[in-house]
């Protein structure tokens, strides 16, 4: 099969189209052909090894996508072959990630995919949908009636939280940089959005909230916003750090004022069985439409250097996909 490999760590230019041995199914294993994978950005941080988290050379990158099960594995009940479906995460390292046109999940990283849904929208639920949740639900604790800032809500993550909050009887606030990524975050249901290149968007928040604050902010840019954030904060706000790409100086004191808090997450600390429930609890939103993944470009699985370097650009408008 085709797959897009990594042989030494570096810039986008690394990946590299190869043919390597199609993968074998293993007990409680499941085989996909590949027909969509999502870009995320967490694969750029891991192909430059910036990241912590170094895979063993080489190998294939991606751990979100979709398409159809080829083959099941000993011991897996639950998936049959011929069905459509998305995954996120897969079983191994080696070529057994998504950018390639066959991939070895295990059995529970593979859900159903609605039938209204295309392989390039399946790919682009795994990691930003499950984010979104866990940053609105399990960190923050957001309730109906509260005030959410989705800051960066133009990308992948912003997309999703923007979704699932409204429709949990939230008040949606968003910020994106440009007018179409700012077009599309109303679009997908923010009530009121905000530019964050303005000088001014800050005051317009709070002038939107009358001075109130807002409860939750989920943060895609902490270095640049963590500060700022803080002093956005309504009583008992709660700032979701989701995203963050360098160092941050706070006035903590803000934190005290507002009784506020600084939440950190990263998806790798979900156990199985809390991931399991977060993909339960978005089937209902993906089946009936209330979730509904917005792909804004594809790239062929060749071209998979050209999409780490437009999912890094300004300008997100929702996912990116390679398609095989
Ligand atoms: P994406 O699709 O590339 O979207 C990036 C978002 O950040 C866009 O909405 C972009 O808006 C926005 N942004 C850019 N500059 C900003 C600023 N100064 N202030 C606020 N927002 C700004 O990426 P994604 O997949 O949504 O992921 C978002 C971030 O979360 C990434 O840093 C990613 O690594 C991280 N992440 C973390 C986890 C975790 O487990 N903690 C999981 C998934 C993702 P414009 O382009 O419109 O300016």
């Amino acid at each position: 099969m085709k797959a897009i490999c990594v042989r030494e760590t570096g810039g986008p230019e690394v990946l590299t189209l190869e043919e390597v041995p199609d993968p074998q199914t293993g007990a409680g294993e499941v085989l996909v052909r590949v027909h969509a994978a999502g870009v995320n950005p967490v694969d750029t941080y891991i192909r430059s090894g910036s990241q912590g988290r170094r895979p063993t050379l080489p190998y294939t990158p991606g751990t979100d996508g979709a398409g159809v099960i080829e083959a099941v594995g000993p011991g897996v009940d639950r998936r049959a072959c011929g069905e459509r479906v998305y995954f996120s995460g897969t079983a191994c390292g080696g070529y057994s990630g998504a950018y390639a046109e066959r991939a070895v999940c295990l059995a529970h990283q593979v859900h159903p995919l609605a039938a209204s849904l295309s392989f390039a929208q399946g790919a682009a639920i795994g990691v930003p949908y499950a984010t979104a949740h866990r940053a609105l639900f399990s960190r923050a604790q957001s309730r109906a009636g509260e005030t959410v800032l989705v800051h960066g809500g133009s990308g992948a993550v912003g997309i999703a939280a923007i979704q699932l909050a409204r429709a949990h009887g939230m008040r949606v606030f968003a910020t994106a940089g440009t007018a179409r990524g700012l077009g599309l975050a109303s679009a997908q249901g923010a009530t009121q959005v905000f530019d964050h290149t303005s000088p001014s968007y800050l005051a317009e928040i709070l002038a939107a909230t009358r001075n109130q604050g807002v409860d939750v902010i989920i943060e895609m840019l902490a270095n640049i916003n963590l500060d700022n954030d803080l002093g956005l904060l309504a009583l008992k706000g709660r700032v979701v750090v989701v995203g963050n790409r360098g160092r941050v100086e706070i006035d903590a004191r803000q934190t005290m004022v507002k009784d506020g808090a600084v939440l950190g997450m990263t998806l790798g600390n979900v156990s199985a069985s809390e991931m399991a429930q977060i993909h339960e609890e978005l089937a209902a939103g993906l089946g009936d439409g209330t979730l509904t993944p917005v792909v804004g470009r594809e790239f062929r699985l060749e071209q998979a250097s050209d999409a780490h370097r437009a999912v890094m650009e300004p300008g997100a408008f929702g996912k990116i996909v390679l398609i095989s």
